[in-house]
């Protein structure tokens, strides 16, 4: 994919995960900035960051970024699964 095409997908789905979660759908939980190698090789602009968001309903966790887009899974939303299982717990 032109790497163009694949910084406006990005970008408008991140749009969309904002409207979502003005809507109260879905929760933005962090944002985190890229690596300078990774900003590099995508081309992706200088202010650019991965959104986690978590679904309340699905209970499901997802990122912007090129491990989860790739695995399904990545260290941003594994970051977050662990504190949410620690949540459980005390409940
Ligand atoms: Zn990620």
């Amino acid at each position: 994919m032109n790497n163009n095409l694949f910084v406006e997908t990005l970008k408008l789905r991140q749009k969309m995960n904002i409207l979502k979660a003005m809507k109260g759908e879905i929760m933005i939980l962090r944002k985190f900035k890229p690596s300078e190698k990774t900003k590099k090789q995508l081309g992706l602009p200088d202010d650019f960051k991965y959104i986690v968001i978590y679904n309340p309903k699905t209970k499901k966790l997802f990122c912007d970024c090129m491990g989860y887009i790739t695995h399904g899974y990545c260290k941003h939303t594994k970051y977050f699964e662990v504190i949410i299982k620690e949540l459980k717990k005390i409940k």
